[in-house]
């Protein structure tokens, strides 16, 4: 059975104060409502995750994420924060190739398979995302930009590597627009990634791996989303930031 998973990802919001009372909210919400079986994920700015991690319960159902780490694990980079120090923070995944973080900081490929190793090597798992832009949808050649974005940033890992690995479909045409994949535009993507996972690492491999849909995923489309066979859960921006409609999109399944 794959792990079902919804993740949070705060992006640049919320102060302290604002962090740590939406965490409390959707740790008790988790805890009262569940379900028990969907591993919860938050992301929150780094410079809160220390402050949040005492307000999840120790079971294990909700861990906490960076949403980006350095490819080095220490050294002159100002402002950057790497693996290690996540790590330390209480932080046992990270995403990384966020299409923000593609579009805005210019991260390419070969530099997300040097991340992704750094935060492999210091015990983080990744939820790596990928996806296309609107113009690559629109000329059908989504499947070919995607599978090529996981070749080149994860396909020279070793298989035991890849046990580490969450991937998170993201259509960029979809993010924070209010347009969501259809459900059936999800499924096939994710099945075709999928079947570029198995065709490197193998079908039990590929069958274990979380593939997670995001792009205004909402309580209100959450579950005709994650009724799909290849649609694992979430990878979710704004909904993430409150706690009732992050907690109905976790009780979607
Ligand atoms: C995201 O940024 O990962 C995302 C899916 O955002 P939103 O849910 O706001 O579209």
């Amino acid at each position: 059975m794959r792990q079902k998973i919804v993740a949070g990802n705060w992006k640049m919001n919320k102060t302290l104060v604002e962090a740590q009372s939406l965490t409390s909210e959707i740790a008790n919400m988790v805890e009262d409502e569940g379900p028990s079986d969907v591993k919860v994920v938050i992301a929150p700015p780094a410079p809160f995750i220390y402050a949040v991690e005492n307000l999840i319960p120790e079971m294990g159902q909700i861990v906490l994420a960076g949403q980006n780490c350095h490819l080095e694990d220490a050294g002159a980079f100002t402002g950057e924060v790497s693996a290690p120090m996540l790590k330390s923070l209480g932080a046992q995944y990270v995403i990384l190739g966020h299409s923000e973080r593609r579009q805005h900081f210019s991260e390419t490929d070969e530099e997300l398979a040097k991340k992704t190793d750094n935060a492999l090597k210091n015990d983080l798992k990744v939820i790596f995302c990928c996806g296309e832009p609107l113009e690559i949808r629109e000329a059908d050649t989504q499947n070919d930009y995607v599978t090529k974005q996981l070749t080149n940033s994860l396909f020279h890992l070793s298989a035991e590597q890849f046990k580490n690995i969450v991937i998170a479909y993201e259509p960029i045409w979809a993010i924070g627009t209010g347009k969501t994949a259809s459900s059936q535009q999800a499924q096939d993507m994710h099945k075709t990634i999928r079947e570029h996972i198995a065709s490197k690492f193998g079908q039990d491999a590929a069958n274990e791996t979380s593939i997670l849909y995001g792009g205004s995923c909402k309580p209100d489309n959450a579950k005709e989303l994650f009724s799909q066979p290849d649609v694992d859960g979430g990878l979710i921006g704004g909904a993430s930031l409150k706690s009732r409609d992050f907690t109905d999109i976790i009780k979607s399944f």
